[in-house]
């Protein structure tokens, strides 16, 4: 493998404290080494005048699997504007806010991420999104399986079964391949399969006669008991609707007394997603208002919690989610196409087209929410960037949101592009804010800080020497800053280079080399647990359209395997 010396770029790495001083860095057999290691063979990449900084982590973005795949084949039109490119080097390209797996990785990769968690596994469905996550090139990957509305889950919450519920998930997750846990509208999606919704975190679910609130604290403490390396992943319940922001303050409030294992080095216990979509004031769509810093005032006093934004990029896209209910909600709002899954003892899904308009109030204000969300954050390491893709637009727009972040002309003029900018001013606090983010922030909120959330940060997230080497070099002088906002945004877009495992796949904003994607996954042991296998067998007997066997992801699915190995027996 080519040995590699960085030479003269402006280093950003929060987990070494470098703030933009120039320094060297080596590469050498896929890992970070000091300078002075690097053997005379090594090649030399001038980075002078750059920006460097460790793969960027996407923590939470719909990028494989079958609702995915939904929004692909009944939304044509998003390829129709977006004609596919090819190269020498790589597969063909399509789509926009639902690209196929080939431009999905290569996307990512011109931006200089190197690693991205598919938010939502349908467990029933799990063989399919490994299937995409296997055709995804470069970026390696990980998926969280859904459990808020799992059969088992709520009913060994109800009768207070922790071991139980710490038994089957860890099942779950070895026979999935899952990383994590994650909870979409918990009980709100199994309230869905009877025309029904969880709006409070106190809404009985039918039949189960369990709250969102005890699935939601229930499975904080089934993380914990299992030690996994990421905290229980929330979208919260009542998503979407004006006045959301006191469900989601509730819903932030149970994690409160809870304490991380403190495997791995992640220190919260809950990570909330998409926050922009949980922060609505108002009674209704005409007093529709920014929540936002509510939301942050509890957030930033909550030492054991993550986000993220959630940002709207004001793009034609296609919203997917576990929460059924909602996207039915939003057909009835938008009345455009509606496709709706339900998954058996598990989840559902929809899968609704949206377009948020610039001349459309609501959507200019929920453009200012997302971004309200970072200014307001006082931890980096807690806050990160995320447009829950495709949900709020899609995650290519990444680089237009780092702009508006890092510049206030930028956001001005975003305002004054609003059809009813005066309305959106009144409605939020954007205008007035003047924090700018700078580039050792962004490397917290996109590299270091996704790292600790997901339990990562021994290897993956910063650059100092035995870690993984991931490295983009960004054409961004810091010498030269403010940049232009434009400069930002196109710096952003396409790296100078990128480094993933210590092999150069992206030169120039160009797809080189596929590189060597991997699969994270964990593997986590308890003790033998009898009665979980029996209602598993019961269950799959009685209830499931297919037999336990064909439920299995086999390892071939996953031929580079990056496990996370977990003993919880004791
Ligand atoms: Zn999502």
């Amino acid at each position: 493998m080519t040995e590699y010396l960085i030479k003269n770029g402006h280093v950003f790495d929060p987990v070494q404290g470098i703030k933009g001083d120039r320094k060297d860095i080596g590469i050498k057999d896929g890992k970070i080494i000091g300078a002075s290691e690097v053997s005379p063979s090594a090649k030399a990449i001038d980075a002078k005048g750059k920006t460097v900084m460790a793969g960027a982590m996407e923590i939470h973005a719909h990028v494989a699997g079958p609702k995915v795949n939904v929004g692909r084949w009944y939304r044509p039109e998003d390829k129709l504007f977006n004609s596919c490119k090819i190269s020498e080097a790589t597969r063909i390209e399509g789509g926009f806010s639902i690209p196929t797996v080939f431009k999905t990785g290569y996307e990512y990769a011109r931006m200089g991420y190197t690693f991205a968690m598919e938010a939502a596994m349908p467990p029933l469905y799990s063989r399919h999104v490994h299937e995409e996550i296997h055709d995804t090139p470069i970026i390696d990957e990980g998926a969280l399986p859904v459990l808020g509305n799992n059969w088992f889950v709520m009913e060994y919450l109800k009768n207070k079964e922790l071991e139980n519920s710490a038994a089957y998930c860890a099942w779950l997750l070895r026979q999935t391949k899952g990383y994590g846990i994650k909870v979409v509208n918990p009980g709100g999606t199994e309230a869905w399969a009877w025309g029904l919704n969880c709006l409070t975190i106190n809404d009985p679910v039918p039949y189960f006669d369990i709250t969102p609130a005890e699935i939601i604290a229930g499975l904080i403490e089934t993380n914990e008991f299992l030690g996994l390396p990421h905290s229980m992943h929330i979208h919260g319940n009542n998503l979407g609707n004006p006045g959301n922001y006191n469900v989601t303050l509730d819903t932030l409030k149970l994690a409160k007394g809870h304490k991380a294992k403190n495997t791995f080095g992640r220190e919260q216990v809950m990570h909330a997603t998409h926050l922009q979509f949980h922060s609505y004031g108002g009674d209704g769509w005409g007093t529709f208002e920014s929540k936002a810093k509510d939301i942050m005032d509890l957030v930033n006093k909550s030492p054991n919690i993550t986000i993220d934004m959630g940002c709207v990029t004001l793009d034609e896209t296609t919203t997917m989610t576990a929460d059924g209910p909602f996207e039915h909600h939003l057909t009835e709002l938008n009345h455009l196409k509606w496709a709706n899954v339900d998954v058996e003892l598990e989840t559902a899904a929809g899968v609704v087209p949206y377009i948020y308009s610039p001349n459309i109030t609501v959507n200019a204000i929920q453009w200012a929410i997302g971004l309200e969300l970072a200014l307001y954050a006082r931890d980096p390491m807690r806050c990160f960037i995320s447009t829950d893709h495709p949900n709020a637009g899609p995650f290519t727009r990444y680089p237009r949101v780092i702009k508006w972040l890092m510049s206030k002309k930028a956001r001005e003029a975003q305002i004054k592009a609003f059809k009813n900018s005066d309305k959106v001013v009144a409605a939020t606090e954007i205008a007035n804010m003047n924090r700018e983010i700078g580039l050792y922030e962004l490397a917290q909120m996109t590299r270091a800080g996704p790292a600790k959330a997901l339990g990562l940060a021994a290897n993956y997230g910063g650059l100092a020497p035995g870690m993984n080497a991931d490295v983009a070099i960004y054409n961004l002088d810091p010498a030269k800053m403010p940049a232009d906002p434009e400069g930002i945004e196109k710096a952003f877009s396409a790296v100078a280079y990128l480094f993933k495992d210590g092999r150069m796949v992206v030169k120039d904003g160009a797809v080189i080399d596929h590189g060597q994607k991997k699969t994270f996954w964990v593997d986590v042991k308890v003790k033998e647990n009898k009665q979980v296998m029996h209602d598993v067998r019961e269950k799959f007997l009685r209830y499931y359209s297919l037999n336990e066997g064909n439920y299995l992801v086999p390892e071939s699915y996953a031929p580079h395997p990056y496990v996370i190995a977990i003993d919880a027996t004791s």
